[in-house]
């Protein structure tokens, strides 16, 4: 018979963690999870308001790095399985200070594998069944021009530590997958937005300067581009991925909503406009060209075909409708202050 699923969450305090979380308790009635999360800056308990009066839900202020509080929680919990999302995520905090980076991404997701490896590989049966699931980025794939996707099978070429330390975290999950049979898989998702992304991102910064009636900061010329991925369709993927997905396998999913950074900035400002009961093109006057972020990537896009084929999921929401979704969530956050 299948144990019941006790699931270690990292980094759920976060933005696409925190989604998730309250995603997986609806929609699998029988797991429990258990978060672990450092509350660095960027993580916000009251993000998880929803899930954590839910008895199946058990939240731990920790780090990933810290190798006795982790097997401490494997054993008190019974983990038996992961989905790792604690990270350092902000690319320009990475160009200024990548020190951190090095430790959560690289050391941290070492830390979290070994500790799997220690207390699964007495026997074969938890070797199998319990997974370790690893989130990633595009990112580690370098940069594209204006043709052209990334798939499973594209070169790693990170160029931002950001991403180095990803492309790092990546090759270490492989490496207990080929070397100790760990059963891991590994997500690689474009840029995702929506509710409770930190204010420091480029779509809640675009809403609250333009609510602030100050200048928008848009790098460079405003040019290069992202393939925008709605966190709801980005949760519903990774549940795909975390039961269903092949050992071993990576997944790359995309929104297939490609859109420039002038081009969002724009498009943020006409909904904006609209809601707050302005005329159309007063908020887009506020866009400014600011020095362009050094090694910034041109463009990033996914080819999602195998998630797809594989697994049956495909985004169901558009830019233009998670956006609104977005816009209202941080209209009300902003107006309670
Ligand atoms: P986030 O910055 O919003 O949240 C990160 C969370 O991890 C925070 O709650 C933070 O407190 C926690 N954390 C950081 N260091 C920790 C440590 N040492 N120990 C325990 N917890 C720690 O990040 P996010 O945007 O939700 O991203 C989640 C994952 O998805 C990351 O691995 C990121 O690389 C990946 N990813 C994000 C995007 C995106 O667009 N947001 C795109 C591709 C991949």
């Amino acid at each position: 018979m299948k144990r019941q699923q006790h699931i270690l969450v990292t980094g759920g305090a976060g933005f696409i963690g925190s989604n998730f979380i309250a995603y997986l308790l609806n929609s699998l009635k029988e797991i429990r999870i258990i978060n672990l999360d450092k509350l660095t800056y960027a993580g916000d308990l009251k993000n998880l308001e929803p899930a954590s009066g839910n008895s199946r839900y058990t939240f731990v202020e920790g780090d990933i790095c810290d190798q006795k509080l982790v097997a401490d929680i494997f054993e008190a919990h019974d983990v038996n399985n992961v989905i790792h999302f604690a990270a350092e995520s902000h690319v320009d905090n990475s160009i200024a200070s990548p020190s951190s980076f090095i430790d959560t991404n690289i050391t941290g997701t070492f830390i979290l594998l070994e500790t799997a490896r220690e207390q699964w590989s007495h026997d074969q049966e938890s070797m199998t069944y319990n997974r370790f699931h690893h989130i990633s980025t595009d990112e580690v794939y370098g940069s594209l021009g204006a043709e052209g996707y990334f798939t499973e099978a594209s070169p790693y070429a990170p160029n931002s530590p950001y991403s180095a330390s990803k492309a790092a975290a990546d090759f270490l999950v492989r490496s207990y997958g080929k070397t100790y049979g760990l059963n891991v898989v590994t997500s690689n998702c474009s840029n995702n937005y929506g509710p409770k992304q930190h204010d420091e991102k480029l779509i809640p910064t675009i809403i609250r300067k333009a609510l602030a009636g100050e200048a928008i900061p848009i790098y460079g010329n405003g040019t290069n581009i992202r393939d925008w991925l709605y966190v709801g369709d980005h949760c519903k993927a990774l549940e795909l991925v975390f039961s269903n997905g092949r050992e071993g396998e990576t997944y790359a999913i995309g929104g297939v909503d490609e859109m420039n950074n002038l081009e969002i900035a724009q498009t943020i400002c006409e909904i904006l406009d609209r809601k707050t009961g302005r005329s159309a093109g007063s908020l887009a006057g506020l866009i400014e060209f600011v020095r362009d972020r050094p090694g910034h990537d041109y463009r990033y896009a996914i080819d999602s075909s195998k998630i797809k084929e594989n697994l049956g999921w495909k985004p169901q929401i558009s830019l233009q409708e998670g956006l609104e979704k977005t816009i209202d969530w941080y209209m009300e956050k902003y107006q309670k202050g």
